[in-house]
């Protein structure tokens, strides 16, 4: 184990910037191109940094759907965990986290440990699950070209909710539940286990993620306890469709 470790490191130093340059993904040719941020996605918009971006309401502003305490531990202790172990995966990994994307660091986590495959994948996960919710008022529809890919796609808002109950739900441990952009324009909703998500180049469900549910125990437990279908349901109150329409119209 030590010894592989070891080897890993030797390599990462010998090889320098090849090595640099495979950590980073396609930053290399980014360069030429800066709109090109991603494996696979050109993504106009913000992407996800490295460290973790304050709330941008109170943790009790989901109530009764998501309560208080949940937001406040899940943000505070579980979040801020992933966000801290990423930083030690990068830098025992070499990803120079002011010039890599960790978008590109998910398209390529097979070359990564399973340190940083968690941690890449749960802090990604729950900076988008943070900006995906909104206080329950204020949560809206898909509109513009999502509503469009969602009719072609699934026929009506109502059946895409559906069928994306149905993975949330059956998502065996923890996981996530996703709405996937993929490569060949088509919608698809699928789940994935641990932190995994689609961005990742290992992932069964490979897309752009465009909606995601955390399905974790430590996201519903304390007030749901084994209702997590409950949860679900309530979910799509604070769903901020403002910003996953927006974000939606970044890649398609
Ligand atoms: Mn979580």
């Amino acid at each position: 184990m030590k010894k592989n470790n070891k080897s890993r490191r030797q390599f990462l130093q010998t090889t320098g910037a090849t090595a640099l340059g495979l950590a980073a993904g396609l930053s290399v040719s980014s360069k030429a191109n800066a709109s090109v941020k991603n494996t696979s996605w050109n993504i106009s918009g913000e992407t996800i940094p490295f460290t973790q971006t304050p709330l941008a309401y109170k943790y009790d502003a989901l109530e009764p759907n998501i309560d208080a305490i949940t937001m406040e531990i899940h943000y505070t202790k579980h979040a801020a965990a992933y966000a801290k172990n990423l930083a030690d995966a990068c830098s025992a990994e070499n990803v120079n986290t002011q010039t890599a994307k960790l978008e590109d660091v998910l398209g390529s986590i097979s070359k990564y440990s399973v340190k940083m495959r968690n941690n890449a994948g749960g802090h990604y996960n729950h900076e988008l699950f943070w900006k995906s919710m909104t206080t329950a008022g204020s949560s809206t529809g898909p509109s513009g070209k999502l509503l469009k890919c969602i009719e072609k796609d699934f026929n009506s808002t109502d059946a895409f909710k559906t069928q994306f109950n149905e993975a949330a739900k059956s998502r065996f441990g923890s996981g996530w539940a996703w709405l996937v952009y993929g490569a060949d324009k088509k919608m698809i909703i699928g789940s994935t286990a641990n932190q995994d998500n689609p961005l990742m180049d290992i992932s069964d469900v490979k897309g752009f993620p465009v909606l995601g549910l955390d399905v974790w125990e430590h996201a519903y437990y304390l007030h749901y306890q084994n209702r997590r279908a409950d949860y679900v349901t309530a979910w799509w109150n604070v769903v901020n469709w403002e910003f996953i329409n927006k974000r939606f119209e970044e890649v398609a």
